[in-house]
């Protein structure tokens, strides 16, 4: 060994200090589990989920479920892999409660994400890039859901390190496939058997992030209605002038639904609405012409002309009443116009399997909502409106069985980025959310109906 003498007395000095400070470290280590309660390790171990590439069209599901079981396992919770289709696993996890006859808690969330565009992104999206100067955390999926799903486990290790037991059990749901439909997932995780075993009363789903100090929770989403309507008529010289053209009929079509699409997005401009509480239509394709070799057949008129459109119904609106509108002033039969009603290309019903609006109570009426409120306020946290999202989510399958479920993504301060480039979460952001949900959790794992409750329940 090289150096001087000094150099050597020096370490000699140091190292009983150094062996006191280890032994110290272990010690606090092993009483409260600190190697995996500190910041350090909180923030490596969600870098950890957010490298795993799950995203679409070739999610690593297996890798992702893999991790979840090792948190899983560390933290004693019951586990188990479901595959309702081969290829995508769903981790569902149990916290037993001491009284198994109550209504469980489910905290869902999806392991699946957007893909993203590298080059467009200053730090690669499956890195998980901390900048230390800033804080974020840089990468798909942090703020759609992968911090959620994290989140939960967290917040049940400090409850677990504070000696506390539920009363209710605790489920989490990590499924796949959200981001293209839900069909393999959500969907038939809430139609099956196991589902139905657990007993569920209450889900918690993702939200959205919030520009402001406030939190945003979500009682219901906009059901999609993917509409084609489609204008036939005779064809003719490009030179003609007659009536029934396809064109002219779509083009007066298209015509109504602007001034709807006007008077709506009106309401949300004049701050009278928020952007889920009104029916969004956008027109997302035209199909007409006759092809030629260089473009199209200039001197006739086609005999078909077709439109498509995304709309978004929120189940507080009247969809008889949308409906009607379609079928006489979007695509009226007068007009030799036809849509496939009841058949869209796609939509989403605005009533659940009881035939009531898909909603839950965003009141005192709804026990959960009051909770939820609560325990967010005994932790700090600030709650704007209750809103309607304005797309799609899984908790749609959830809604539908009748069951409330709240959407909340404990993100306030932060720019909305999910499906965007350069998505990300500030760290002290996602450590507030973690203390958020243990107050959550443990307001809602302790929950105790009141015998009044279950008397004006069974008047109903
Ligand atoms: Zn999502």
């Amino acid at each position: 060994m090289n150096g001087s003498s000094a150099a050597h007395h020096h370490r000699r000095l140091q190292l009983p200090y150094l062996s006191v400070i280890l032994a110290v470290a272990v010690l606090v280590a092993t009483v409260n589990g600190g190697e995996f309660t500190d910041s350090s390790a909180i923030i490596s171990r969600f870098q950890q989920y957010l490298r795993i590439n799950t995203a679409h069209p070739e999610p690593n599901y297996y890798k992702a479920a893999d991790f979840i079981v090792s948190v899983a396992n560390s933290l004693s919770l019951e586990s188990q892999i479901l595959e309702f289709v081969k290829g995508k696993p769903l981790v569902l996890l149990k916290w037993p409660g001491r009284d198994s006859s109550l209504p469980s808690i489910l905290l869902n969330s999806h392991t699946d994400v957007v893909p993203a565009e590298h080059e467009k992104w200053a730090h690669a999206p499956f890195d998980a890039h901390l900048d230390t100067s800033s804080g974020h955390i840089y990468a798909r999926g942090s703020q759609d859901m992968k911090c959620v799903g994290l989140q939960y486990l967290e917040a049940i290790r400090k409850l677990q390190n504070s000696g506390f037991r539920p009363l209710r059990t605790v489920y989490l749901s990590f499924v796949p496939d959200e981001e293209i439909g839900g069909f393999d997932g959500a969907k038939k995780f809430a139609d099956s058997e196991v589902f139905k075993k657990m007993n569920v009363g209450v889900v918690l789903d993702e939200g959205l992030a919030s520009p402001t100090e406030n939190y945003r929770l979500f009682y219901a989403e906009r059901c999609p209605w993917w509409l084609v309507i489609k204008a036939t008529g005779a064809p003719g010289h490009g030179a003609k002038l007659y009536d029934n053209t396809a064109m002219e009929n779509l083009l007066k079509s298209i015509e109504s639904v602007r001034r709807f699409r006007a008077a709506q997005f009106d309401l949300v401009k004049a701050g009278l609405k928020a952007e889920g509480e009104v029916i969004s239509v956008n027109m997302v394709f035209l199909k007409a012409g006759t092809p030629s070799p260089s473009g199209f057949v200039m001197n006739l008129q086609p005999s078909e002309a077709q439109a498509g459109f995304d709309i978004r119904v929120p189940p507080t609106m009247d969809a008889v009443s949308l409906e009607r509108r379609i079928a006489e002033e979007w695509a009226p039969a007068s007009r030799n116009m036809t849509f496939e009603l009841g058949q869209f290309k796609h939509k989403v019903s605005v009533f659940d399997k009881f035939g009531k609006p898909i909603l839950t109570s965003a009141d005192s009426s709804n026990p959960w909502w009051a909770l939820l409120e609560e325990a967010i306020r005994n932790a700090n946290g600030k709650l704007g409106k209750p809103e309607i999202f304005p797309a799609s989510t899984d908790a749609r399958y959830f809604r539908e069985l009748g069951l409330p479920a709240i959407g909340f993504s404990p993100m306030s301060n932060t720019p909305i980025l999910l499906h965007d480039h350069n998505e990300f979460l500030n760290k002290d952001e996602y450590l507030k959310g973690i203390d958020i949900y243990e107050s959550i959790i443990k307001g809602y794992a302790s929950y105790v109906e009141h015998l009044k409750d279950e008397a004006s329940r069974d008047e109903l």
